[in-house]
């Protein structure tokens, strides 16, 4: 299919009320008074981000699912997408397409997000860039930097899962891209291809947490080493309760050396992990008693992470994924 049709067949389903979206040079966007643009970009490569097996639907979903966690973790209303798509012709077909358009667009309806242009090219590795778009009112965003002694660390969901569900698929992490077997990633449990697959961005609570949270990061690359992006930008400490980190059940029945790797270094969950001070933390959950918030630390005058399990330290290997 050429390069117009498939753009206008599969991606020119959104139009802003207020602006421009797909079929000009650029698409324009009118930002409300007193708002500020948060911006942020995320590359998904198959055999490297997903494995070859991944279904269309998941990809794409995943994609845009990955960038609204990038705008939440800053507090932000996620407003629109671009999408770069470099598409090998094995993909250039209507099922694929339409799948995958559905994916991403599913994505954007979760969270009211136009797709509002972006680039097509053809390629030998199918890779997808999407630019994501929001915004918060000036100088709110939530960032890394401003986590307080004696705050509550916090994180929003269960951690540890995404990577556990990778790892059941994968012979070797850094293999050839492929599932161990064709049907490995069909047959996991369906929580666990969930976790995978399909991510929730942590949208509504990010923006609540405005006014509330000192900092804030979405948990990508596993909770030791973002949380450490919070505490060395934040130049602080931290003390984290391993008992008290939310974990799958198949990951709590693994011995504690395991079972506090998935929970450390597993990425890829899109939990929020922020800190709040005790007293905004119990006025938070009073007026929000639905949103599932949970307390596994507290942020410490001492440089880097301490790891407690009931009261005792414990010294682990924190690694969290490594790009290179
Ligand atoms: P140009 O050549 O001026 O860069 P293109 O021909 O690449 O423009 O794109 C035409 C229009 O289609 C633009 O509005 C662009 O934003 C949009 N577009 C291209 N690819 C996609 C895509 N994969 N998803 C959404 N919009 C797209
Ligand atoms: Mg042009």
């Amino acid at each position: 299919m050429s390069e117009f049709n498939l753009i206008n067949q599969y991606f020119s389903r959104h139009r802003l009320d207020d602006g421009l979206g797909v079929g000009d040079d650029c698409a324009i966007i009118t930002p409300a008074n007193h708002k500020q643009l948060v911006i942020c970009t995320d590359t998904l490569i198959a055999g490297r981000h997903f494995v070859h097996e991944t279904a269309a639907h998941a990809i794409g979903y995943k994609a845009v699912a990955v960038n609204l966690s990038d705008l939440a973790a800053m507090g932000a209303t996620p407003h629109s997408i671009l999408l770069a798509l470099s598409l090998p012709s094995t993909h250039n077909t209507p099922q694929w397409l339409s799948e995958f358009s559905a994916g991403i667009y599913d994505a954007c309806n979760l969270c009211n997000v136009k797709l509002i242009g972006g680039d097509t090219t053809k390629s030998d590795v199918l890779t997808i860039t999407i630019t994501a778009q929001g915004f918060v009112t000036h100088g709110l965003a939530i960032t890394r930097a401003g986590a307080k002694i004696g705050d509550v660390v916090c994180i929003s969901g269960a951690v540890g899962t995404a990577s556990f569900a990778l790892h059941q698929i994968l012979e070797d992490l850094y293999g050839d891209g492929y599932a161990k077997t064709p049907t490995a990633l069909d047959e996991l449990p369906d929580d666990l291809k969930t976790a995978l697959q399909y991510p929730t961005p942590q949208v509504v609570l990010g923006q609540k947490l405005i006014g509330y949270a000192h900092s804030m990061i979405d948990i990508s690359d596993g909770l030791a080493q973002d949380l450490g992006h919070i505490l060395s930008q934040s130049g602080v400490g931290a003390r984290l309760d391993l008992h008290k980190i939310p974990l799958h059940p198949l990951i709590n029945a693994l011995p504690n050396p395991q079972k506090w790797h998935y929970a450390l270094n597993g990425g890829d969950d899109y939990e929020l992990c922020f800190t709040l001070s005790k007293e905004k933390l119990a006025q938070f959950k009073a007026q929000n008693p639905t949103l599932l918030i949970y307390e596994i630390g507290e942020i410490v005058a001492t440089q880097g992470l301490q790891l407690l399990h009931q009261n005792r330290p414990i010294n682990l290997p924190t690694e969290g994924w490594q790009h290179f």
